[in-house]
């Protein structure tokens, strides 16, 4: 979600004239999207902003806005305790992003502002896509539910729906410019149409994303367990563009603590809709969430919890050990477990996850898998001589180009060589390199002249000058020097 927003901000940036700054270069303006649901995230903003401090000192004219759930929180307190902050917004006013850093600018004095309410959906907004081949398209803001871990509720607010007319516009116009896989984004996919009276959205919204011409994969994020009901399983059946691939938060595999973290979902429950999917995708990837150590958790409740991991065979899990965040109903909750005692829970669960994804990925050995080539997903790929993406399922697969020249967003169909715990290796001569419209986007993209190098900057009242003046204003972080 933070991502999507982050292309927001950088479109609506651009779009107003912010030029993006060129690696090693110090920017004139610095954004922070900040996430409150991480640890420490308070803690780490103002670590990062007194870091900034000497180069703000340095470089004359530079800007900081600070925006995001975390600002939404913090509010005043980040010009107070980081008083060279230019602007500070919200998560309801993403678009006045523009408008504060000119009256910044222009009044060498601080903005805050915030909106109680969502004015403008973000998706309206323009947007800078980090992926000529993969995009992310929001179907709805805020949440209507009420977990006591969490803080998104508070920030965000209430769900918002957009029209399905409007998300299939967008997909639509995505893939007229070359994206081939879209995510669907939402706190809570499965509550879709809560907001215009029609519980079977979700589903029928996957169906329509079938008729999609050139559209190749549609993928979501995050159903509830609570809300996941059987027409969503029969359209990812039915709809071949739909992928077999499931991320479905678990949190806990005991019921007590289900209810204390007002999750309104039981064990058995969850266990019945992976049951339900397997057995109409019976090729699935199934991915969770897991937190350990919420307050009361025994260790009674924590062996539910593994019992689940067992039964579920995850191909992967987000683990998580949990920790107070301020705001949130759990963090006054009786019963905190203390740290050690999270620790080691923590330790046998991911042994636990890690067993079972080996074993799970062991199975795909020898199987055929079709890769959408990506950018970025294997670190060690110059190393390695491979290159890597993501198969139907979601698996992470390193492969070996041989003489073949796949583009990021071209597919590439090869057999799994040898596997691991968190990804597949296909070392053998590709059985098919097809090259296509998102291939072709990306060299596209890349040919294109450097944003952000002033040698081709753009004349003054040109697209992507800076209104008022002729030097380019560079958004980004600052280099590092020396
Ligand atoms: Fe937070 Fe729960 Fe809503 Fe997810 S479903 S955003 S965890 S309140």
């Amino acid at each position: 979600m933070n991502a999507h927003d982050s292309e927001r901000v950088a479109g609506l940036l651009e779009d107003a004239g912010y030029l993006r700054a060129p690696e090693g270069e110090t920017p004139d303006l610095i954004v922070f999207n900040t996430c409150a649901v991480r640890e420490n995230a308070a803690d780490r903003l103002y670590g990062n902003l007194g870091h900034l401090l000497p180069a703000k000192k340095a470089h004359q004219g530079m800007q900081i806005a600070v925006g995001g759930c975390l600002a939404q929180m913090e509010r005043q307190k980040i010009t107070e305790r980081a008083p060279w902050v230019d602007v500070v917004y919200g998560t309801h006013n993403i678009g006045a992003l523009p408008k504060l850093l000119e009256r910044a600018r222009d009044r060498q004095q601080a903005q805050v502002e915030f909106e109680e309410t969502l004015s403008t959906f973000p998706s309206l907004l323009p947007a800078r896509r980090e992926s000529p081949y993969s995009a992310w398209v929001s179907i709805s803001v805020g949440c209507n539910n009420t977990c006591t871990f969490c803080i998104v509720p508070s920030l965000r607010g209430r769900e918002r729906d957009r029209r399905p007319g409007d998300i299939l516009e967008e997909i639509g116009a995505l893939v007229g410019e070359g994206v081939l896989e879209v995510t669907l984004l939402g706190q809570n996919v499965n509550s879709y149409g809560a907001e215009f009276g029609d519980r079977l959205a979700f589903g029928k919204l996957l169906r329509a994303c079938g008729e999609i011409e050139g559209l190749e994969r549609v993928r979501f994020t995050s159903p509830h367990p609570r809300d996941f009901t059987d027409d969503v399983i029969e359209a990812m059946r039915d709809t071949p563009n739909v992928m077999p691939s499931l991320h479905m938060p678990l949190q806990s595999g005991s019921d007590k603590v289900l209810k204390a973290m007002r999750r309104a979902y039981r064990r058995d429950r969850y266990l019945s809709i992976l049951e339900n999917v397997r057995t109409h995708l019976p090729h699935a990837a199934i991915t969770t969430d897991i937190i350990v150590g919420f307050p009361g958790e025994t260790e009674n409740d924590f062996a539910g919890t593994l019992d689940v991991v067992r039964q579920a065979r995850f191909a992967s899990a987000f683990t998580f050990q949990y920790s107070i965040r301020e705001g949130t109903p759990a963090a006054t909750m009786p019963g905190q477990v203390p740290a050690d005692v999270v620790a080691d829970r923590y330790q046998r669960l991911v042994a636990l996850v890690e067993e079972i994804a080996t074993e799970e990925n062991a199975k795909q050995d020898g199987s055929v898998v079709e890769v959408l080539v990506a950018e970025g997903e294997g670190r060690k790929d110059a190393a390695t001589r491979r290159m890597s993406g993501r198969a139907r399922d979601n698996r992470l697969v390193h492969f070996a180009p041989h003489e073949t020249t796949p583009r990021p967003g071209d597919i590439v169909t090869t057999r799994v060589t040898s596997t691991a715990p968190h990804y597949l290796r296909a070392d053998d001569t590709a059985l098919e390199v097809r090259r296509t419209r998102a291939g072709d986007a990306w060299e596209a993209r890349k040919r294109a002249p450097v944003i952000g190098d002033t040698e081709q900057a753009p004349a003054p009242g040109a697209p992507g000058s800076v209104p008022g003046g002729s030097v380019p204003v560079l958004l980004g972080m600052p280099g590092r020097r020396g």
